[in-house]
Parts: C-alpha cells; structure tokens; sequence
C-alpha cells in the first residue's frame, strides 16, 4: 500500500441505495427460502434468476457487456447483504461474477466477451470454474487435464472436482495442460461450453453445509472446441487462474463479513429476549463479552474487505490486501458462527435459528479459494521475500 494514501470509508449516495436495496432483497427474497434449499439441497434456480433480474450477477461487469460497471466496494456490499442470508447464493454470485465474468472481461477477445457476457449478466446462463481437480488443489499448477492442439483447433481429457454449479454451467472455464514440461507455463484456459459431446458432470451430495449450492465433478472425454474457445495464450492459464481468484477471495471475504454481521444480528436479537435466572441473558457479561468478540471481528474484517476494494478501485496491486482480507474474514465467520449458537444454547444447534447454518457454511470459506494455510503463505511470502509454499 502506497504510503500516505488515504481511504474514504464514506460510501457515496448510489453505494447507500445500492447496499439498502441488496438488503432489502436479502430480507425479503433470500432469507425466507434459504431454511428449505439448505434442508432439501435444493439449487434454486428461480432465486438464481431473481439475482440476476436485479443485476446482482456481474455487477462488476461493464455496462456494454450488459454488467452494472459498478466498483469493487459497491460489489462487496451487495455480496455481504447476499452472504449474510444465504452462502449458497452468495457462491453464485462470487463464481458468476469474480471467477467466470471477470476473467472473461480482463483475458477474453471481443468475441469471446460478446458471446458470454451478456448471457452471464442476464442468468440466461451459468458459468463455472474448472481449476480444482482430484488430485490437483493446493497445487493449482499441476493440472493433470491434458489440452491437445488438433488442426481444428484441442482436444480435452481430464477431470475436474469440486466444481461449484458444475451440474447447471453452461459454460465452463476449464484449465488444462498443453505441455507438462513447461509446467505452469503450459496451461491454458479455455471457455468450453457443456453441452460439447464428450462433456459430463456429476452431483456431490453429503456436504457439512453449503447445501443449497450446487457442486460437481467434471469429466472431459476427448471434448473438442475450435481455436475460438481458448482464453488469451496457449501459457496464460496460470495467470489467468491466479486473477481469478484475485476478484474470488475479495468475494468470499465480503460474504463472510455478511456472515460475522447475521451473527452479531442473530446473538444480539436472541439474548436480549431469552431470559435466564429472570433476566435477558445480554445483561450478563459473559455474553456481552462473546458479542463484543463478535462485533470486533465483524468490524475488522469489513475494514480489511473495504481496503482491498479500495486498492482494486484505485489500480494498485493487492493480491496481499486480498489475501490477508480472505484469511482474516473467513476465518472471523467461522468464530463468529461458532459464537453465535454458543449465545443461542440449545437452541443455536437447530435450524429455527440461522447461526446454525452460519456454522456449517462458514466451515468451506477457509478451504475453497485457497486454503487458510496458503493464504497465509501468500502473506509471509510478501513479508519476507521467501516462497514457503513448496
Ligand atoms: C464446496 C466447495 C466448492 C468448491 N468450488 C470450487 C470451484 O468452483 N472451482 C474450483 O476449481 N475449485 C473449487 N473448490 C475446490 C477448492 O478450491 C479446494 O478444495 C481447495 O483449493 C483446497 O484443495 P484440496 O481440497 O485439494 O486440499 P489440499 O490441497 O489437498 O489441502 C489439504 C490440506 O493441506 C494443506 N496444504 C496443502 N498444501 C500446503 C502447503 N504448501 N503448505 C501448507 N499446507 C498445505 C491445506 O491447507 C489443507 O489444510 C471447491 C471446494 C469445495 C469444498
């Protein structure tokens, strides 16, 4: 961060109206049906389209590819309001949005941003995003999916796991190998619709939480797209890959303050009815002392988010900012929902009450988008010149 620079924490009129509307659609559209997506693992894909009718997929996108244009700040408050009431939603929008429409607006032709933005923007289709693979995670440069140069233009096998709306994705960004021996600088990106004959996928079931999100294994079976499908150079992947989550972690950490502050909301709500020992259990300090943990890490993390939207905003790097914001924030989710059903007693452990959902979803934000633990390598990394990753 360049020294001397000055944040603005003030939000400007159109952020004002665009967080109150993003809240209101929250209250009135999320919350009521997220107890029973995430019981029944049902994707909802009428609420997916209600998202995108009220523009909140692609919202970074420019207006000409038919995106809001609006900034990262302003994307984050949408994607706290959608996080706060429902994770599973909040995963659509940081895949549609930060994983497929961004890179496709920063790597793609005009052609490529012609054919796909607008249908991304408008929901008439999904997007997903093929890095993870079954034997490939943390090491997101050992791609084992294999991309072949053909006089009409690769050929694709491999498999993908862990992909979220792989199963509803009408295009996916699938990153493959073209030369082991370059290692990561042989992998390319290629825009692959899926319904190309070769192209498969698969539901996982059994997840802790996230169960209104849909999650998927892909299988590419000698799947053949023209030249036209590959995203930027045959060599580029990696970079693409890595941008990608850039926009992904600021993402998952904005929907987690969304999290941290649905916790703080619940736990305060809660304890100022219950009564123990004749008196609401926010009178005793014990509980003040979990809410004011609470509300200390909402804060913090909501700051951290803001500055790596501002740096984003502003055009300097931030890939550290961003990294710090991600580990910070969802690792506050987790404590704060774990908090949360401790100030709600028995009745946190059921889902009458949403910290125990908070709990359960909170669990995949430090696991998917690089783990904690690299996170953490990424900021010791920027702190110390030494790379402790391999
Ligand atoms: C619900 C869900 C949705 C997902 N959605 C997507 C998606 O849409 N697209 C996609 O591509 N992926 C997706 N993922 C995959 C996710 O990004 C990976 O799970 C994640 O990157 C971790 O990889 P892994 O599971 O293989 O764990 P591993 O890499 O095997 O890690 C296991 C453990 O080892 C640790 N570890 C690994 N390497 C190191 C190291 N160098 N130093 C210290 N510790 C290390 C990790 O931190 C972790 O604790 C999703 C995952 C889930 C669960």
């Amino acid at each position: 961060m360049q020294n001397g620079a000055v944040i603005d924490f003030e939000l400007t009129d159109e952020q004002r109206l665009i967080r109150e509307t993003a809240r209101d659609f929250a209250d009135k559209e999320i919350f009521p049906r997220v107890r029973d997506n995430d019981r029944n693992e049902r994707f909802d894909t009428e609420l997916v389209s209600k998202l995108a009718d009220i523009g909140f997929l692609g919202a970074i996108v420019p207006e000409e590819y038919g995106g809001r244009g609006v900034d990262y700040r302003t994307y984050g408050l949408i994607v706290e309001e959608v996080g706060r009431a429902d994770s599973a939603m909040r995963t659509v929008v940081s895949v549609q949005t930060s994983l497929v429409c961004s890179s496709i607006v920063r790597w793609g032709n005009e052609e490529q941003k012609q054919q796909w933005l607008p249908k991304l923007c408008t929901g008439e289709a999904l997007g997903c995003f093929g890095l993870t693979e079954p034997g490939t995670g943390s090491d997101a440069a050992n791609q084992q999916t294999r991309a072949k140069k053909t006089d009409a233009g690769w050929v694709i096998n491999g498999a993908k796991q862990w992909i979220s709306m792989g199963n509803y994705a009408k295009v996916a960004l699938v990153f493959a190998q073209t030369d082991p021996e370059k290692q990561h600088r042989g992998i390319a990106c290629f825009l692959v619709p899926t319904d190309s004959d070769g192209f498969s996928s698969q539901a996982i079931h059994g997840k802790l939480g996230l169960k209104g999100s849909d999650t998927a294994e892909l299988f590419l079976d000698d799947v053949e797209v023209p030249d036209s499908a590959l995203m930027a150079e045959v060599g580029d992947g990696f970079k693409i890959a890595m941008s990608a989550l850039d926009s992904g972690r600021f993402s998952v950490a904005s929907g987690c303050v969304g999290i941290c502050q649905g916790c703080v909301n619940a736990s305060v709500e809660y304890s100022k009815e219950r009564k123990q020992f004749d008196r609401p259990i926010a009178s005793f300090q014990l509980v003040q002392d979990m809410i004011a943990r609470m509300v200390v890490k909402t804060e913090a993390a909501r700051l951290l988010c803001w500055r790596a939207a501002w740096l984003k905003d502003t055009g300097q790097p931030n890939t550290t900012e961003t990294s710090i914001a991600k580990l910070y924030a969802t690792e506050a989710a987790v404590e704060c929902a774990n908090l949360g059903v401790q100030v709600h007693g028995g009745s946190g452990y059921v889902d009458d009450h949403p910290v125990e959902r908070y709990l359960r979803d909170a669990r995949v934000t430090t696991l998917y988008e690089g783990t904690s633990q690299i996170q953490k390598l990424i900021i010791g990394r920027a702190a110390t010149g030494i790379n402790a990753m391999v």
